[in-house]
């Protein structure tokens, strides 16, 4: 059946084992973010076979399936902001959260006390994206509202770069958390983690130059596709094309929008801008942007260019193509986060997994 996600699984366990690997060497301790796959169980078992435990998630629900399929074993942080409803929850299944706001410390205490569940926060800190977090400026406060608390503790902090504005991560931001981390861990008299994410973090090992006292570093992109978006390259030492989706082609024409007619905007909202080039050779495929995020998918046919996507067709001009593109066909994309996220979300995509028979568990 079509659409359909074909995941790699042989190029998700090698990117897996060796990001494990260069963190070892590296003496940060990985956190796996589940985002982009919706912590999908045959994923998460792979990578908890790898012996990773430590998972991060925007969404809940993800978080709470990871749980029951680790049990207390695995460790869980929510890295959005939670919503009030979503505190008793996390409280319930000692999921930690980030926090940037006192106030959520507290409605956590009280959400604490009543279940006479311990938990535990990391404190996000704003680095520099315009994202979320405290500001330096505001953390000795937050620190004295925490140490009035008693059920809810800090675990640590946690800075998130190039998400937003792609600001990216530098030795002189890594130098100011360290001196936070340093500050909180005296006033606490325990320990306190310094986390940093996502992937664009990466390169700071890379250089050569570790970041001493950066005890986390939270990825998923790394492992997904062996990519970091913040610098528009590959990693070379990871392994590319763990996703790739296909769907059929529905029709071939050549067609070209009519022209001298008042234009208004399209099923999205967007203004649009007449192309005026002559009938040009077009197929539909069954793929839309309900199922992916067409500017995140490669086509293997540099001759064809994606006109766009509606709710349901992807559009694809092959007019200078030279392949004999027909009804019925299947069409394959290497997909990016975006895509891949999509699709995991779509219940029309089929996912399916490949993976060579008998290899690779060493
Ligand atoms: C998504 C996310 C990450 C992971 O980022 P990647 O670029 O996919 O590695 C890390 N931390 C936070 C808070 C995130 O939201």
């Amino acid at each position: 059946m079509y659409p359909r996600l074909e995941i790699d699984l042989d190029v998700l366990r090698e990117n897996a084992r060796i990001l494990r690997e260069r963190c070892s060497l590296w003496n940060v301790h990985p956190v796996i973010v589940t985002k982009g796959f919706l912590a999908d169980p045959v994923l998460a078992r792979m990578l908890w076979d790898l012996g990773f435990s430590s998972f991060a998630d925007s969404n809940l629900p993800n978080l709470l399936r990871l749980r029951r399929l680790f049990g207390s074993q695995a460790e869980l942080f929510l890295i959005r902001l939670p919503m009030s409803w979503e505190l008793e929850i996390l409280s319930e299944h000692s999921i930690s959260p980030f926090v940037s706001h006192v106030e959520v410390l507290e409605n956590l205490e009280a959400v604490a006390r009543r279940t006479g569940k311990p938990s535990s926060v990391v404190f996000a800190v704003e680095g520099g994206d315009g994202r979320e977090g405290f500001l330096f400026e505001e953390l000795p406060q937050a620190l004295e509202v925490l140490q009035h608390l008693f059920w809810v503790s800090l675990r640590g902090i946690a800075t998130t770069l190039a998400c937003l504005s792609g600001v990216l991560p530098d030795r002189e931001v890594v130098e100011r958390l360290l001196e936070v981390k340093r500050f909180f861990a005296e006033e606490l008299q325990k320990e306190v983690v310094l986390s940093v994410g996502g992937t664009t973090f990466l390169s700071l090992w890379e250089e050569g130059r570790p970041p001493e006292g950066v005890d986390e570093v939270r990825f998923g992109e790394a492992l997904l596709f062996g990519s970091d978006i913040s610098r528009k390259r590959d990693i070379p030492w990871l392994r590319q094309g763990a996703f790739v989706i296909s769907a059929e082609v529905v029709e071939v024409r050549a067609k070209e929008p009519l022209q001298g007619k008042a234009l208004g905007y399209d099923a999205f909202g967007r203004q649009c801008v007449l192309q005026s080039s002559g009938p040009r050779r077009r197929i539909l495929v069954a793929l839309g942007k309900q199922d992916i995020d067409e500017d995140q998918l490669y086509f293997d046919d540099e001759h064809v260019t994606i006109v766009g996507a509606t709710s349901n067709y992807l559009v694809l001009d092959v007019e200078e193509s030279q392949r004999p593109y027909r009804v019925g066909d299947v069409v394959s994309f290497r997909a990016g986060y975006g895509a891949v996220l999509r699709a995991f979300l779509s219940p029309y995509v089929e996912k399916v997994y490949r993976e060579k028979m008998g290899e690779g568990r060493t």
